[in-house]
Protein backbone atom coordinates (compact mmCIF):
# COMPACT_ATOMS: atom_id res chain seq x y z
CA UNK A 1 0.00 0.00 0.00
CA UNK A 2 0.88 3.46 -0.55
CA UNK A 3 -0.80 5.53 2.21
CA UNK A 4 0.23 8.69 3.26
CA UNK A 5 2.15 8.57 6.95
CA UNK A 6 0.47 10.54 10.10
CA UNK A 7 2.02 13.41 9.34
CA UNK A 8 0.69 13.84 6.00
CA UNK A 9 -2.40 12.97 7.06
CA UNK A 10 -2.47 15.10 10.65
CA UNK A 11 -1.44 18.17 8.17
CA UNK A 12 -4.66 17.84 5.90
CA UNK A 13 -6.86 17.62 9.48
CA UNK A 14 -5.31 20.89 10.72
CA UNK A 15 -5.62 22.54 7.27
CA UNK A 16 -9.32 22.19 7.71
CA UNK A 17 -9.57 23.38 11.33
CA UNK A 18 -7.66 26.09 10.92
CA UNK A 19 -10.45 27.86 8.59
CA UNK A 20 -12.93 27.96 11.57
CA UNK A 21 -16.49 26.78 11.67
CA UNK A 22 -17.97 24.54 9.05
CA UNK A 23 -21.44 24.85 9.44
CA UNK A 24 -23.43 23.78 6.14
CA UNK A 25 -23.38 27.27 4.18
CA UNK A 26 -20.38 28.64 6.33
CA UNK A 27 -17.23 30.45 4.87
CA UNK A 28 -15.22 27.67 5.85
CA UNK A 29 -17.14 24.67 4.64
CA UNK A 30 -17.29 26.23 1.37
CA UNK A 31 -13.67 26.72 0.96
CA UNK A 32 -13.16 22.72 2.61
CA UNK A 33 -15.09 21.89 -0.37
CA UNK A 34 -12.75 23.49 -2.93
CA UNK A 35 -9.71 22.54 -1.12
CA UNK A 36 -10.82 18.98 -1.03
CA UNK A 37 -11.57 18.99 -4.66
CA UNK A 38 -8.45 20.25 -5.74
CA UNK A 39 -6.25 17.85 -3.78
CA UNK A 40 -8.37 15.34 -5.19
CA UNK A 41 -7.96 16.74 -8.87
CA UNK A 42 -4.19 16.84 -7.94
CA UNK A 43 -4.02 12.67 -7.31
CA UNK A 44 -5.60 12.68 -10.80
CA UNK A 45 -8.75 11.76 -10.14
CA UNK A 46 -12.47 13.09 -12.45
CA UNK A 47 -13.64 15.51 -9.93
CA UNK A 48 -17.10 17.10 -9.90
CA UNK A 49 -19.22 19.56 -7.14
CA UNK A 50 -22.56 19.08 -7.13
CA UNK A 51 -24.96 21.63 -6.02
CA UNK A 52 -26.87 20.49 -2.95
CA UNK A 53 -29.46 23.08 -1.08
CA UNK A 54 -29.26 23.35 2.49
CA UNK A 55 -30.67 25.34 5.63
CA UNK A 56 -27.89 27.62 7.45
CA UNK A 57 -28.57 28.09 11.35
CA UNK A 58 -25.68 31.16 12.51
CA UNK A 59 -26.46 31.45 16.37
CA UNK A 60 -25.60 35.68 17.23
CA UNK A 61 -26.65 35.72 21.09
CA UNK A 62 -28.27 34.04 23.87
CA UNK A 63 -29.04 34.24 27.40
CA UNK A 64 -31.46 33.61 30.44
CA UNK A 65 -32.02 36.01 33.36
CA UNK A 66 -34.67 34.70 36.21
CA UNK A 67 -35.22 36.27 39.56
CA UNK A 68 -37.32 35.48 42.36
CA UNK A 69 -40.78 36.68 42.15
CA UNK A 70 -40.67 37.48 45.81
CA UNK A 71 -37.35 39.59 45.47
CA UNK A 72 -36.54 40.59 41.72
CA UNK A 73 -33.75 41.77 43.12
CA UNK A 74 -32.30 37.97 43.78
CA UNK A 75 -31.39 37.39 39.93
CA UNK A 76 -29.05 35.35 37.65
CA UNK A 77 -28.48 35.66 34.08
CA UNK A 78 -26.24 33.53 32.46
CA UNK A 79 -25.24 32.97 28.84
CA UNK A 80 -26.93 30.24 26.98
CA UNK A 81 -26.55 28.47 23.35
CA UNK A 82 -29.60 28.59 20.89
CA UNK A 83 -30.42 25.29 19.89
CA UNK A 84 -29.93 24.70 16.28
CA UNK A 85 -33.19 25.96 14.06
CA UNK A 86 -35.23 26.36 16.74
CA UNK A 87 -37.29 30.09 16.45
CA UNK A 88 -34.28 32.35 15.69
CA UNK A 89 -34.94 35.68 17.41
CA UNK A 90 -37.34 36.57 19.92
CA UNK A 91 -37.28 37.91 23.35
CA UNK A 92 -39.91 36.14 26.20
CA UNK A 93 -40.56 36.82 30.02
CA UNK A 94 -42.54 33.93 31.36
CA UNK A 95 -42.60 32.09 34.63
CA UNK A 96 -40.42 29.39 34.99
CA UNK A 97 -41.23 25.52 35.82
CA UNK A 98 -39.48 22.29 36.00
CA UNK A 99 -42.35 20.71 33.56
CA UNK A 100 -43.46 21.83 30.21
CA UNK A 101 -46.65 23.82 30.39
CA UNK A 102 -48.51 26.49 28.01
CA UNK A 103 -46.82 30.24 28.92
CA UNK A 104 -43.95 28.95 30.60
CA UNK A 105 -40.63 29.13 30.42
CA UNK A 106 -39.67 24.91 30.64
CA UNK A 107 -36.27 24.30 32.68
CA UNK A 108 -35.55 20.57 32.32
CA UNK A 109 -32.69 18.50 32.85
CA UNK A 110 -30.77 16.49 30.55
CA UNK A 111 -27.44 13.76 31.01
CA UNK A 112 -25.71 11.81 28.50
CA UNK A 113 -26.13 8.15 28.34
CA UNK A 114 -23.94 5.89 29.41
CA UNK A 115 -22.95 2.42 27.22
CA UNK A 116 -21.83 0.03 29.26
CA UNK A 117 -19.57 -1.76 26.47
CA UNK A 118 -20.12 -5.28 27.70
CA UNK A 119 -23.61 -4.61 26.42
CA UNK A 120 -22.26 -3.82 23.51
CA UNK A 121 -20.41 -6.99 23.09
CA UNK A 122 -23.59 -8.91 23.49
CA UNK A 123 -24.87 -7.41 20.18
CA UNK A 124 -21.77 -7.40 18.46
CA UNK A 125 -21.32 -9.91 15.37
CA UNK A 126 -17.39 -9.60 15.99
CA UNK A 127 -15.21 -7.57 18.62
CA UNK A 128 -11.47 -6.98 18.48
CA UNK A 129 -10.31 -5.94 22.06
CA UNK A 130 -7.05 -7.66 22.86
CA UNK A 131 -7.07 -5.98 25.93
CA UNK A 132 -10.01 -7.15 27.68
CA UNK A 133 -10.95 -3.39 28.11
CA UNK A 134 -14.61 -3.73 27.13
CA UNK A 135 -15.06 -5.68 30.30
CA UNK A 136 -15.48 -2.96 32.51
CA UNK A 137 -15.59 0.07 30.03
CA UNK A 138 -18.54 2.36 30.28
CA UNK A 139 -18.82 4.80 27.42
CA UNK A 140 -20.65 8.29 27.77
CA UNK A 141 -21.97 8.99 24.72
CA UNK A 142 -23.20 12.70 23.00
CA UNK A 143 -26.36 11.58 23.67
CA UNK A 144 -28.89 13.29 25.56
CA UNK A 145 -32.09 10.72 25.78
CA UNK A 146 -34.89 11.48 25.11
CA UNK A 147 -34.42 15.27 24.88
CA UNK A 148 -35.85 15.63 21.52
CA UNK A 149 -38.91 13.83 22.46
CA UNK A 150 -38.85 16.14 25.81
CA UNK A 151 -38.61 19.43 23.34
CA UNK A 152 -41.15 18.57 21.00
CA UNK A 153 -43.33 17.88 23.69
CA UNK A 154 -42.94 21.68 25.00
CA UNK A 155 -43.71 22.70 21.41
CA UNK A 156 -46.70 21.12 21.63
CA UNK A 157 -47.94 21.89 24.83
CA UNK A 158 -47.41 25.77 24.21
CA UNK A 159 -44.55 26.43 26.24
CA UNK A 160 -43.04 30.09 25.74
CA UNK A 161 -39.69 29.10 26.20
CA UNK A 162 -37.60 26.35 26.44
CA UNK A 163 -34.23 25.68 28.46
CA UNK A 164 -32.42 22.52 28.59
CA UNK A 165 -30.17 22.09 31.56
CA UNK A 166 -26.94 20.23 30.81
CA UNK A 167 -26.59 18.94 34.82
CA UNK A 168 -25.55 15.64 34.19
CA UNK A 169 -23.12 16.09 31.70
CA UNK A 170 -19.68 15.57 33.24
CA UNK A 171 -17.73 18.61 31.88
CA UNK A 172 -19.04 22.37 31.39
CA UNK A 173 -20.06 23.09 28.52
CA UNK A 174 -23.01 24.90 26.81
CA UNK A 175 -21.57 24.16 22.99
CA UNK A 176 -23.94 21.39 22.23
CA UNK A 177 -25.04 21.62 18.65
CA UNK A 178 -27.74 19.66 18.57
CA UNK A 179 -30.14 18.52 17.16
CA UNK A 180 -29.16 18.39 13.66
CA UNK A 181 -32.37 17.50 11.82
CA UNK A 182 -32.74 20.76 10.66
CA UNK A 183 -36.15 20.76 11.74
CA UNK A 184 -37.28 24.60 12.60
CA UNK A 185 -39.15 24.44 15.38
CA UNK A 186 -41.41 27.29 17.03
CA UNK A 187 -40.15 27.78 20.21
CA UNK A 188 -37.27 30.17 21.42
CA UNK A 189 -34.95 27.46 23.29
CA UNK A 190 -31.26 27.21 24.42
CA UNK A 191 -28.61 24.85 26.65
CA UNK A 192 -27.59 25.99 29.62
CA UNK A 193 -23.83 24.39 30.95
CA UNK A 194 -24.22 22.77 34.08
CA UNK A 195 -22.80 24.91 36.85
CA UNK A 196 -25.27 27.61 34.95
CA UNK A 197 -28.07 25.50 35.08
CA UNK A 198 -27.24 24.86 38.58
CA UNK A 199 -27.47 28.40 39.65
CA UNK A 200 -30.55 28.88 37.73
CA UNK A 201 -32.34 25.73 39.27
CA UNK A 202 -31.05 26.52 43.01
CA UNK A 203 -33.11 30.10 42.24
CA UNK A 204 -36.23 27.89 41.29
CA UNK A 205 -35.97 26.13 44.03
CA UNK A 206 -36.10 28.81 46.81
CA UNK A 207 -39.81 29.97 45.64
CA UNK A 208 -41.64 30.95 42.20
CA UNK A 209 -39.19 32.82 39.51
CA UNK A 210 -39.94 34.05 36.45
CA UNK A 211 -37.28 34.08 33.22
CA UNK A 212 -36.95 36.25 30.65
CA UNK A 213 -35.11 33.97 27.80
CA UNK A 214 -33.44 35.58 25.12
CA UNK A 215 -32.41 34.62 21.84
CA UNK A 216 -30.85 35.88 18.32
CA UNK A 217 -30.00 33.59 15.40
CA UNK A 218 -29.80 34.42 11.41
CA UNK A 219 -30.94 31.65 9.16
CA UNK A 220 -31.53 31.40 5.38
CA UNK A 221 -30.39 28.72 2.84
CA UNK A 222 -27.18 28.40 0.78
CA UNK A 223 -25.56 26.43 -1.79
CA UNK A 224 -23.50 23.95 -0.56
CA UNK A 225 -21.51 21.06 -2.56
CA UNK A 226 -21.24 17.13 -2.49
CA UNK A 227 -17.59 16.81 -3.55
CA UNK A 228 -17.63 13.83 -6.22
CA UNK A 229 -14.20 12.05 -7.55
CA UNK A 230 -14.06 9.08 -9.35
CA UNK A 231 -11.42 6.81 -10.71
CA UNK A 232 -11.97 3.78 -13.07
CA UNK A 233 -11.54 0.51 -12.19
CA UNK A 234 -12.45 -3.32 -13.15
CA UNK A 235 -16.12 -4.54 -14.16
CA UNK A 236 -19.04 -2.57 -13.93
CA UNK A 237 -19.40 -2.48 -10.20
CA UNK A 238 -18.79 0.64 -7.89
CA UNK A 239 -17.11 1.00 -4.31
CA UNK A 240 -18.19 4.51 -2.63
CA UNK A 241 -15.66 6.00 0.33
CA UNK A 242 -17.35 8.54 1.62
CA UNK A 243 -17.19 11.05 4.80
CA UNK A 244 -18.85 14.77 5.08
CA UNK A 245 -17.17 18.47 4.88
CA UNK A 246 -19.33 20.20 7.27
CA UNK A 247 -19.80 20.12 10.72
CA UNK A 248 -20.69 21.27 13.70
CA UNK A 249 -18.07 23.51 14.95
CA UNK A 250 -14.21 23.85 13.20
CA UNK A 251 -14.84 20.34 14.72
CA UNK A 252 -11.60 18.25 14.27
CA UNK A 253 -12.45 14.85 14.67
CA UNK A 254 -16.10 15.57 13.05
CA UNK A 255 -15.42 15.17 10.58
CA UNK A 256 -12.17 16.59 9.43
CA UNK A 257 -10.73 13.46 10.47
CA UNK A 258 -12.92 11.54 8.17
CA UNK A 259 -12.37 13.86 4.88
CA UNK A 260 -8.76 13.14 5.74
CA UNK A 261 -9.41 9.47 6.01
CA UNK A 262 -11.25 9.81 2.53
CA UNK A 263 -8.09 11.76 1.11
CA UNK A 264 -5.99 8.95 2.40
CA UNK A 265 -7.51 6.50 0.14
CA UNK A 266 -8.23 8.33 -2.47
CA UNK A 267 -4.66 8.92 -2.84
CA UNK A 268 -3.66 5.25 -2.56
CA UNK A 269 -5.77 4.49 -5.07
CA UNK A 270 -4.74 6.90 -7.51
CA UNK A 271 -1.86 5.14 -7.21
CA UNK A 272 -2.87 1.42 -8.14
CA UNK A 273 -2.76 1.14 -12.02
CA UNK A 274 -6.65 0.40 -12.95
CA UNK A 275 -6.27 -3.06 -13.91
CA UNK A 276 -5.45 -3.65 -10.61
CA UNK A 277 -8.44 -1.70 -8.86
CA UNK A 278 -11.45 -4.29 -8.31
CA UNK A 279 -14.11 -2.23 -9.33
CA UNK A 280 -14.32 1.58 -10.21
CA UNK A 281 -14.07 3.78 -7.31
CA UNK A 282 -15.88 6.68 -6.08
CA UNK A 283 -15.08 9.32 -3.29
CA UNK A 284 -17.60 11.00 -1.89
CA UNK A 285 -17.57 13.85 0.46
CA UNK A 286 -21.44 15.48 0.99
CA UNK A 287 -22.61 18.66 2.63
CA UNK A 288 -25.31 19.16 5.17
CA UNK A 289 -24.63 16.41 7.69
CA UNK A 290 -25.65 19.30 9.94
CA UNK A 291 -28.63 19.63 8.25
CA UNK A 292 -30.24 16.72 8.61
CA UNK A 293 -27.32 14.57 6.01
CA UNK A 294 -28.70 16.72 3.45
CA UNK A 295 -25.73 15.81 1.19
CA UNK A 296 -26.19 11.81 1.44
CA UNK A 297 -29.99 12.33 0.42
CA UNK A 298 -29.14 14.59 -2.96
CA UNK A 299 -26.80 11.98 -3.82
CA UNK A 300 -29.02 9.26 -3.22
CA UNK A 301 -31.94 10.96 -5.17
CA UNK A 302 -29.40 12.19 -7.63
CA UNK A 303 -27.40 9.19 -8.78
CA UNK A 304 -30.31 6.23 -7.92
CA UNK A 305 -29.23 4.33 -11.22
CA UNK A 306 -25.58 3.93 -10.07
CA UNK A 307 -27.10 2.23 -6.86
CA UNK A 308 -28.28 -1.01 -8.53
CA UNK A 309 -24.26 -1.34 -9.18
CA UNK A 310 -22.59 -0.51 -5.81
CA UNK A 311 -20.69 -3.38 -4.47
CA UNK A 312 -20.29 -1.58 -1.11
CA UNK A 313 -20.39 1.83 0.05
CA UNK A 314 -18.07 2.52 2.79
CA UNK A 315 -18.29 5.84 5.47
CA UNK A 316 -15.26 6.87 7.42
CA UNK A 317 -15.88 8.87 10.33
CA UNK A 318 -14.03 10.12 13.24
CA UNK A 319 -10.98 9.07 13.90
CA UNK A 320 -11.50 10.07 17.87
CA UNK A 321 -9.43 10.31 21.38
CA UNK A 322 -11.31 8.80 24.51
CA UNK A 323 -11.31 11.41 27.09
CA UNK A 324 -12.23 11.90 30.77
CA UNK A 325 -13.83 15.11 32.68
CA UNK A 326 -11.35 16.34 35.07
CA UNK A 327 -12.29 19.15 37.26
CA UNK A 328 -14.55 20.89 34.43
CA UNK A 329 -12.60 20.25 31.24
CA UNK A 330 -11.50 17.38 28.73
CA UNK A 331 -8.33 15.27 29.23
CA UNK A 332 -7.55 12.52 26.70
CA UNK A 333 -6.81 9.62 28.31
CA UNK A 334 -4.18 8.22 25.09
CA UNK A 335 -6.76 5.52 24.32
CA UNK A 336 -8.64 5.30 21.32
CA UNK A 337 -12.70 5.41 21.63
CA UNK A 338 -14.85 2.57 21.25
CA UNK A 339 -15.21 1.77 17.16
CA UNK A 340 -18.43 0.62 15.84
CA UNK A 341 -17.83 -0.69 12.83
CA UNK A 342 -21.58 -0.93 11.34
CA UNK A 343 -21.92 -3.41 8.54
CA UNK A 344 -24.65 -5.09 6.18
CA UNK A 345 -25.45 -8.44 7.60
CA UNK A 346 -23.80 -10.35 4.84
CA UNK A 347 -21.05 -13.22 6.24
CA UNK A 348 -18.23 -13.03 3.97
CA UNK A 349 -18.62 -8.96 4.45
CA UNK A 350 -18.83 -9.65 8.53
CA UNK A 351 -15.29 -11.63 8.33
CA UNK A 352 -13.75 -9.21 5.44
CA UNK A 353 -14.45 -6.82 8.10
CA UNK A 354 -13.07 -8.14 10.78
CA UNK A 355 -9.75 -9.82 9.58
CA UNK A 356 -9.10 -5.80 8.24
CA UNK A 357 -9.65 -4.48 11.71
CA UNK A 358 -7.47 -7.14 13.59
CA UNK A 359 -5.15 -7.08 10.84
CA UNK A 360 -4.48 -3.24 11.20
CA UNK A 361 -4.64 -3.96 15.29
CA UNK A 362 -7.72 -1.73 15.30
CA UNK A 363 -8.29 -2.39 18.91
CA UNK A 364 -11.77 -1.41 20.96
CA UNK A 365 -13.66 -2.75 17.93
CA UNK A 366 -17.16 -3.46 17.03
CA UNK A 367 -18.58 -4.96 14.35
CA UNK A 368 -22.30 -3.78 14.33
CA UNK A 369 -25.44 -5.03 12.31
CA UNK A 370 -26.42 -1.59 10.72
CA UNK A 371 -29.45 -1.47 12.40
CA UNK A 372 -28.44 -2.69 16.02
CA UNK A 373 -29.01 1.09 17.73
CA UNK A 374 -31.89 2.40 15.76
CA UNK A 375 -33.55 1.70 12.58
CA UNK A 376 -30.43 3.63 10.42
CA UNK A 377 -27.23 3.63 11.51
CA UNK A 378 -26.57 6.98 13.49
CA UNK A 379 -24.02 7.82 10.30
CA UNK A 380 -23.60 10.25 7.61
CA UNK A 381 -24.81 7.64 5.10
CA UNK A 382 -27.66 6.04 6.95
CA UNK A 383 -29.86 6.71 4.18
CA UNK A 384 -28.15 4.22 1.86
CA UNK A 385 -29.29 1.27 4.30
CA UNK A 386 -33.11 1.64 3.42
CA UNK A 387 -32.16 1.77 -0.42
CA UNK A 388 -30.33 -1.88 0.18
CA UNK A 389 -26.91 -0.49 -0.67
CA UNK A 390 -24.65 -3.19 1.21
CA UNK A 391 -22.37 -0.99 3.35
CA UNK A 392 -19.40 -0.85 6.23
CA UNK A 393 -19.60 2.54 8.28
CA UNK A 394 -16.86 3.37 10.87
CA UNK A 395 -17.87 5.36 13.59
CA UNK A 396 -16.33 6.33 16.57
CA UNK A 397 -19.12 8.67 19.21
CA UNK A 398 -17.13 10.68 21.79
CA UNK A 399 -19.14 12.74 24.53
CA UNK A 400 -17.41 16.02 22.20
CA UNK A 401 -18.74 15.32 18.88
CA UNK A 402 -21.10 18.18 18.85
CA UNK A 403 -19.08 20.44 21.16
CA UNK A 404 -16.88 23.31 20.56
CA UNK A 405 -13.81 21.10 22.67
CA UNK A 406 -13.42 18.84 19.27
CA UNK A 407 -9.80 20.11 18.67
CA UNK A 408 -6.68 18.88 17.42
CA UNK A 409 -5.98 17.46 20.79
CA UNK A 410 -9.25 15.20 20.25
CA UNK A 411 -8.05 13.10 16.98
CA UNK A 412 -6.19 10.03 17.52
CA UNK A 413 -3.51 10.40 15.80
CA UNK A 414 -1.88 6.80 16.30
CA UNK A 415 -5.39 5.33 14.28
CA UNK A 416 -5.26 7.71 11.01
CA UNK A 417 -2.98 5.12 8.93
CA UNK A 418 -4.11 1.93 10.18
CA UNK A 419 -7.95 3.64 9.42
CA UNK A 420 -6.68 4.13 6.03
CA UNK A 421 -4.86 0.69 5.46
CA UNK A 422 -8.14 -1.24 6.95
CA UNK A 423 -10.73 0.39 4.93
CA UNK A 424 -8.05 -0.45 1.63
CA UNK A 425 -8.25 -3.63 2.84
CA UNK A 426 -11.64 -3.90 2.91
CA UNK A 427 -12.47 -2.41 -0.90
CA UNK A 428 -9.67 -4.97 -1.72
CA UNK A 429 -11.44 -7.73 -0.09
CA UNK A 430 -14.49 -6.70 -2.50
CA UNK A 431 -12.56 -8.14 -5.90
CA UNK A 432 -14.70 -10.42 -7.82
CA UNK A 433 -17.54 -9.77 -5.76
CA UNK A 434 -21.20 -8.58 -7.44
CA UNK A 435 -22.74 -5.72 -6.78
CA UNK A 436 -26.41 -6.46 -4.49
ZN1 LIG B 1 -19.19 12.63 11.32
Amino acid sequence: MTVPDTAEIMAWIETITARGIRRPGYPADAWTERWAAGLLADFGLDVRLAPVEVPTWHPVAATLRAHLDADPSRAVEVEAFALPYTTPKATVTAPLTRSAAPGRIAVREHTFAELPQALVREIATAVHDPDGDFDGLVQTLPFAPGYLEDLDGAVTSGAAGYVGALTGIPWETRDYYVPYDAVRRSVPAVWLSAADSRRVLALMDEGPCAGTLSVESETATATSHNVIATLPGRGDGWVIVASHHDAPWASAVEDASGVALVLAAARHWSRVPEEDRPHNLLFLLTAGHMAHAAGTRAFIEENRALLDRVVLQVHLEHAARECRAEGGRLVPTGAPEPRWWFTTRRPELERLVERALVAEDLRRSFVLPPDVFSPMPPTDGAFFHPEGVPLVHFLAAPMYLFDSADTLDKVDEASLVPLTRAAIRIVEGTEGWSPR
